[in-house]
This record gives structure tokens, C-alpha cells and sequence, in this order.
């Protein structure tokens, strides 16, 4: 399969069958993420352990298939990581869609699927769909002031 395809294959199914799509029940932080230029508004949850880490992640609202589908591959990757993991992944994640970081085994080390959207470091106007719930959640788990929970 040509990773185009496999990239979009991808996309498809993380909209399709997002497995972190809903609202959570008890989260320990909570914060909106918008991303005007396209549309993609996302609130993301996270519920955090006793030792610090990520416990569980969700996110709902609405937006194109990129952002959609990045944010459900970022809830994959980041359950089980403390918040300074995860907080560098994000970095990672930034850094490849910036073009920044290019390294395939690095990425897929780090990244696992969410480096199939490598290519969006070639598509300017979809490149803050993919960053929307990565800087969220970074944004949250470094100022914890912000925090929207009701
Ligand atoms: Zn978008």
C-alpha cells in the first residue's frame, strides 16, 4: 500500500471508530481548543492517576478528519504517560509536522501512528488541524490554572 493511502486509510478510521471520542465522566482537567481557520473546536478531558499519570483521555466537539483523527491517535499515545512524557510528545509531534524533526524510525518509535500524518509538514493549511489537540493538551498539562472543569 503506498502511504498515502495508508495515511488516509488511517484518517478514515479514526473517524469512523474514534476510540476516544465522548464525554468523561470525572476528568481532573478540562480545556477548549479552537482552531478557527478551519473550524475544529475540541474539549479535551483528561483523568489523571495518584502517581501523576495520564490515566484516560477523551475529547469531544467537532472538526475536520485531521484534527479529529490526530487528537484520537494523541489520546492513544499519551494514556499511561506521565505529564512530562506527554508534554514531549507533543514537542515531538510539533516538531515533525513543522518539518522540524524528520527521522521515519525516531518518529514511529515516539509517535506509533500518529506519525502517518507526517506528511501534513507538506500541507500548510492543515498543519494547526493536526497541532489543535497536541498543543491542547500540552497547554493544559503546563498551566494547570487553566483548567475549564466545572
Ligand atoms: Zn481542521
Amino acid at each position: 500500500m503506498e502511504l498515502k493511502d495508508l495515511y488516509r486509510e488511517i484518517v478514515n478510521e479514526h473517524n469512523l471508530r474514534p476510540s476516544h471520542k465522548g464525554e468523561m465522566a470525572n476528568p481532573d482537567l478540562v480545556l477548549r481548543g479552537v482552531n478557527p481557520s478551519c473550524g475544529d473546536d475540541i474539549i479535551l478531558q483528561l483523568k489523571l492517576s495518584a502517581d501523576g499519570k495520564i490515566e484516560d483521555a477523551m475529547f469531544s466537539g467537532s472538526g475536520c478528519a485531521i484534527s479529529q483523527a490526530s487528537v484520537d491517535m494523541m489520546a492513544d499515545q499519551i494514556i499511561g504517560k506521565t505529564k512530562e512524557e506527554a508534554s514531549e510528545l507533543s514537542d515531538v509531534f510539533s516538531g515533525m509536522i513543522k518539518g522540524e524533526i524528520t527521522d521515519d524510525d525516531e518518529l514511529e518509535d515516539k509517535l506509533d501512528e500518529a506519525a502517518s500524518l507526517k506528511d501534513i509538514s507538506h500541507m500548510p493549511a492543515r498543519v494547526k488541524c493536526a497541532l489543535l489537540g497536541w498543543r491542547t493538551m500540552k497547554e493544559i498539562l503546563e498551566n494547570p490554572e487553566k483548567n475549564e472543569k466545572k
